[in-house]
């Protein structure tokens, strides 16, 4: 994955940190299978917001190869226009197909749902995928 790609990437995401931003262009920070995952799902959703990365999340060694702490996750929350802060709601059907995009995704080994994503309904749609996560409002990305 070229440095331009990872450029690309950033351009496409509204970001809450800029920690989050230099991490996703650091390759020494981030795993490649996770800047092709976004790459894809930014292509799917009027926008992103990444609310954590790597340098700027708590060690989170206990999810194992698919952590944060390991570079390959990402907290989220997909937008209904490139504008930061435009949510999506966690309800609404442009929800549930972001989760359904992240389920078709090879790559995409854990996803988390924390605060008022962890919904049955979103649980249920992602089935041995999912997962309860801890904190505030986000979906956590695991590659
Ligand atoms: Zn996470």
């Amino acid at each position: 994955m070229s440095i331009e790609a990872r450029e690309s990437l950033v351009s496409r995401l509204s970001f809450q940190d800029a920690q989050s931003k230099s991490d996703l262009l650091n390759p020494d920070l981030t795993s490649t299978d996770l800047i092709e995952v976004l790459l894809e799902i930014t292509a799917l959703t009027p926008g992103l917001e990444i609310t954590a990365v790597r340098t700027d999340h708590h060690p989170d060694g206990y999810l194992g190869v698919h952590s944060h702490q390991a570079g390959r996750a990402v907290d989220c929350w997909p937008l209904n226009s490139p504008k930061a802060g435009d949510y999506q709601d966690e309800n609404g059907m442009r929800f549930q197909q972001f989760l359904k995009a992240l389920q078709k995704e090879n790559l995409v080994a854990q996803v988390g749902l924390g605060g008022a994503a962890n919904t049955v309904s979103n649980r249920n749609l992602l089935g041995q995928l999912g997962f309860e996560d801890d904190g505030e409002d986000h979906v956590h990305i695991g590659v």
